[in-house]
């Protein structure tokens, strides 16, 4: 299959929700899903986004609102007459059949012709012509998965679903099999929607990202903007970690300088939440691997404009590519910082006390109004 002959359009879903009874499992959603992207649906369990992908796949009905596709409406329209197929964890392919005839059964169903031909054509773009006959059992876990992928594609969908498709792998095939089917999708050029729960392949594989807190999208974006310049504290600590300082605005200008824990900090006003009065309340964010240590016996951080905290090491974890620190300071209880092992650091052991200092570009603020949701990661509260 090649890219030329793949053609649909973008996925829309207009005011989609889903209620059980009194409970509300997708609150009215608005979302576009660009044609021949790569689009990730992240969330913890039960935020929705397998109800949101079965309502695509018309699996489940919506409450309300529509999806479209190409600009046609296809909410009405049962599952097997959507131009879109699913691939699920279980990948639920038929054990007393081989892989060619696992892969031909759609076309076959359909009486389709040149079945043989697509068939190798799969088997190509999924790297398994070695095992054409093999049956399921004689399969690992990721040909599995890969047998399944072909057999939803051989169909020609204008769309993909998939759904935890890596869930029941190991975390070593499993980071193989992202970057196969990132490769798969760009070869195809086809849409895929992939719900996960797992932040870092969401990351790895996806152009676009939804992350979908409690029934509702809380902010989309591509993978790096996202972790950059999170706007919810959700988003802040479920991409990676965070530390969120509480500070109260100084001043606003091109830069905003903040007070927190009798000192002062700086950031861009680029990267605040609008308005900044002087007064007014922040989040102030910096990710772990942003801040650099240093030991307080040795000189004071030379480099000029850089914020600085001074703290106390309470924790530290060596794991190899990286040492993780647990500090605690004047501007949080528990600050996260990580630095990579490039080389020996003496003298940075639990009780040590320390320089905590970063690049002012580094740092975001969130509204300190929003609700600090119960299992998200703060200073004062280490997951
Ligand atoms: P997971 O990663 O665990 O699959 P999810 O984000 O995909 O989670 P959904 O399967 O979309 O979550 O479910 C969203 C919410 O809707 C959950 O609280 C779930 O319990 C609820 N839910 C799903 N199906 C039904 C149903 N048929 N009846 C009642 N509640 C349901």
């Amino acid at each position: 299959m090649t890219q030329q002959q793949t053609t649909g359009g973008d996925v829309r879903l207009t005011g989609i929700s889903k209620t059980y009874g009194s409970f509300t499992a997708v609150h009215p959603l608005d979302l576009t899903v660009p044609q021949g992207s790569f689009f990730a649906l992240l969330g913890a369990s039960g935020c929705g986004k397998t109800t949101t992908l079965r309502m695509i796949a018309g699996l489940e009905e919506a409450s309300t609102g529509t999806v479209s596709l190409g600009g046609t409406d296809i909410t009405a329209l049962p599952p097997h007459k959507r131009p879109v197929n699913t691939v699920f964890q279980s990948y639920a392919l038929f054990p007393h059949l081989d892989v060619t005839e696992n892969i031909a059964f759609g076309l076959r169903r359909r009486r389709v012709t040149s079945v043989r031909e697509r068939v190798a054509e799969m088997l190509e773009l999924v790297q398994l012509g070695d095992f054409a006959h093999r049956r399921p059992h004689q399969l690992s876990g990721g040909q599995q998965q890969r047998v399944a992928v072909a057999r939803a594609l051989i169909n020609h969908p204008r769309v993909l679903l998939l759904d935890e498709p890596l869930g029941a792998l190991d975390l070593k095939l499993r980071r193989r099999m992202q970057l196969e089917l990132k490769r798969i999708q760009t070869e195809v050029g086809i849409t895929f929607v992939h719900v996960t729960h797992d932040q870092e392949e969401a990351m790895t594989m996806a152009d676009t990202v939804a992350v979908m807190n409690a029934g509702r999208v809380e902010q989309l974006g591509a993978p790096a903007d996202l972790y950059e310049n999170p706007r919810t504290t959700f988003v802040a600590n479920f991409l990676g970690t965070s530390n969120l300082i509480e500070a109260e605005i100084v001043s606003a200008g091109t830069d905003v300088v903040v007070s927190a824990g009798g000192g002062t900090l700086r950031l861009p006003g680029s990267r605040c939440p609008a308005p900044t009065p002087p007064g007014g309340r922040l989040l102030v964010g910096i990710r772990p691997e942003k801040i650099s240590l240093t030991p307080a016996s040795d000189a004071e951080p030379a480099a000029d404009g850089r914020n600085r905290v001074t703290g106390r090491i309470t924790e530290s974890s060596f794991i190899g590519v990286s040492t993780q620190y647990v500090v605690e300071s004047p501007v949080g209880k528990a600050l996260q910082v990580y630095e990579q092992n490039v080389e020996h650091r003496r003298g940075l052991a639990p009780g040590c006390e320390v320089h905590l200092h970063w690049d002012p570009a580094h740092t975001f603020a969130l509204d300190a109004t929003q609700d600090m949701d119960a299992g998200v990661q703060s200073v004062e509260d280490p997951a």
